[in-house]
């Protein structure tokens, strides 16, 4: 498949997007960096119940007598 210049333009337009992204935070960098914004930020908590179930699987495996090396658990919902 070949690649025109909109192709080009969207995936250099996410590429910046991402560098101007926060790792930390998700906000963009120029915001969360600036000093000028102090005081102008609430913190939004919520709770992921898929993360909270498969946290408890893990910390479980890291207390259990018998561990399971390489687990890795991933979520998937039942409705
Ligand atoms: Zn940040």
């Amino acid at each position: 498949v070949a690649w025109d210049d909109t192709d080009r333009g969207l995936v250099l337009a996410l590429l910046e997007e991402r560098a101007e992204t926060c790792s930390s935070c998700g906000h963009p960098t120029s915001v969360c960096r600036d000093h000028n914004t102090a005081g102008h930020w609430d913190v939004v908590e919520d709770t992921c119940e898929a993360s909270r179930v498969a946290e408890a699987v893990m910390e479980n495996n890291v207390k259990a007598e018998v561990k399971r090396r390489g687990l890795i658990v991933s979520t998937r919902f039942q409705p």
